[in-house]
């Protein structure tokens, strides 16, 4: 035993950190953990789990329209805001009583404290106004949301941090932002019957998917009546009368809005911790740099999560603080692979996306095939919807394998974590074509895609 009062102490409960600090203590290391806010993190308290239940709120609202066409009459169907935030509220808190009920039992302690480091084995616990000593600390802070303090008036927005406390829907939104927070966010305030526009300042929202999902994005959210302004940026923000607020883009557009919503990034949560002080590394966007171990330049310091701003995903994030936990307490090194994680877009119709984009694919293999179809789901013949489905399989045209596969459409995150079991596991084209398909699903154009796709003439 070590003469610190720690084996490991861990700033920050949310995915990472409390992975790592559960399975640190069970293999019966002596841990400490410190959170600021609530034990959970982002991903419980103010990130996936909540903006689920947005989601799965805001769905109904196409629901009521599409059960028209089925025999349903849903007139004059009326949605509770306050309700809705309440319900999710006692969700979250039963969730947060878990993860606290887990950790005790695994046997950490926790502190209700912001902590920052002194030097490299001391923590400052700033509630208790102590110091306690570790051999090992985790960083797992994860990040926050970062606003453009340039643009005059920015002050006038909120982030996600404060759209799960609002005190009433909004009735006009402006989102900035073209990532996948901004895209969620946007569908669900649409869902919810309020007139959105989402400002981004690049061409393509969703830029690091497969181009073809980004149009298809942007061309379901412009059908739903969501106005999308690319290629600028709020310049200023001025209050206006009640909770009205006008925003300026670079562009000279003027919107109104009683709600603008800010969702252009987010940034590590690394500053005020006394990481420089006591000597660990980070890179220019401020993420503490690790090894595949997840050690900092300063041995004794280790870090997952967002906080190192690698893939920015509850369940990397999960593993990371696993394979720290195996690898330092359970004499068991285990590092993390890091290829083909899947990853989804909550918007309305969903995202569902695993590999290689097909303009990766075509920078990294000589002969890329691809294959596509975009339909009209069965689903929406009664209801009337003119919403379409995307699928997409990349292929490396040398050796058959799966590179990729992107879908948008009902259910595409659901089913991409399916695929993403074969195209992990290297599965080839021929593969797919073998497996018979399951009918009436949209799923089964994923085993019937024949024709490689070419580009008209
Ligand atoms: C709106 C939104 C939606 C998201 N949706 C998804 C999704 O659908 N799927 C998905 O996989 N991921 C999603 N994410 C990302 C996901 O939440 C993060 O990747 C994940 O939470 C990262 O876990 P982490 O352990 O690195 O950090 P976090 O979960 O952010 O935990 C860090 C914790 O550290 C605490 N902390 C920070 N500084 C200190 C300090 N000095 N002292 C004490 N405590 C401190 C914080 O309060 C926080 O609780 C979403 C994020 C947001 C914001």
């Amino acid at each position: 035993m070590s003469d610190f009062d720690y084996d490991l102490f861990t700033i920050g409960a949310g995915s990472g950190g409390v992975r790592a600090s559960r399975l640190a203590a069970q293999y019966g290391a002596r841990v400490g953990v410190a959170e600021e806010y609530r034990v959970g993190g982002t991903c419980v308290i103010r990130g996936c789990v909540p903006k689920k239940f947005l989601v799965y709120a805001s769905e109904f609202g196409h629901g009521f329209n599409d059960a028209r066409g089925y025999g349903w009459s849903a007139e004059n169907v009326y949605f509770d805001w306050s309700k809705l935030i309440a319900n999710k509220d006692d969700e979250i808190d039963r969730l947060n009583g878990i993860y606290i009920r887990n950790l005790k039992n695994a046997g950490a302690e926790i502190f209700q404290s912001r902590a920052t480091l002194k030097d490299k084995h001391t923590i400052h616990l700033h509630d208790e106004n102590r110091d306690v000593t570790a051999d090992k600390i985790l960083i797992a802070t994860g990040g926050a949301p970062w606003v453009d303090t340039s643009v005059p008036g920015h002050e006038f927005g909120v982030t996600s941090n404060e759209a799960f406390h609002l005190k009433k829907l909004p009735k006009h939104v402006v989102v900035a932002g073209g990532g996948y927070i901004a895209i969620e966010f946007a569908c669900i305030f649409r869902g919810l019957g309020c007139e959105v526009c989402l400002v981004y300042r690049g061409e393509d929202i969703l830029r690091y998917f497969d181009t073809d999902v980004s149009v298809q994005v942007h061309e379901e959210m412009k059908r739903q009546g969501i106005r999308v302004v690319t290629q600028a940026v709020f310049e200023k923000i001025e209050p206006l009368r009640g909770d009205m607020k006008r925003v300026t883009l670079s562009n000279g557009t003027e919107l109104e809005a009683d709600l603008i919503f800010w969702a252009v990034g987010r940034k590590p949560a690394t500053g005020g911790l006394g990481l420089e002080d006591a000597g660990v590394q980070l890179d220019k966007a401020g993420a503490i740099v690790v090894d595949e171990n997840y050690r900092s330049s300063v041995g004794n310091i280790f870090a997952v999560g967002d906080v190192t701003n690698r893939v920015n995903l509850t369940p990397v994030a999960i593993r990371e603080g696993a394979a720290f936990a195996e690898t330092q307490f359970n004499n068991n090194p285990t590092t993390m692979d890091y290829r083909f994680i899947p990853k989804a877009v909550f918007s309305q119709p969903p995202v569902g996306s695993v590999g290689y984009a097909e303009h990766e694919a075509r920078a990294e293999f000589k002969h890329v095939d691809i294959y596509k179809t975009t339909f009209r789901p069965m689903k929406n013949t009664l209801s009337g919807s003119e919403e379409r489905m995307l699928m997409k399989i990349v292929v490396d045209g040398g050796t058959d394998r799966v590179l990729g596969c992107h879908i948008v459409g009902v259910d595409a995150a659901e089913m991409i974590q399916c695929i993403a079991i074969a195209v992990k596991a290297g599965l080839k084209k021929a593969d797919f074509d073998e497996t018979v398909a399951l009918h009436p699903t949209a799923a089964e154009e994923l085993v019937t895609m024949r024709e490689k796709y070419k580009p008209p003439m």
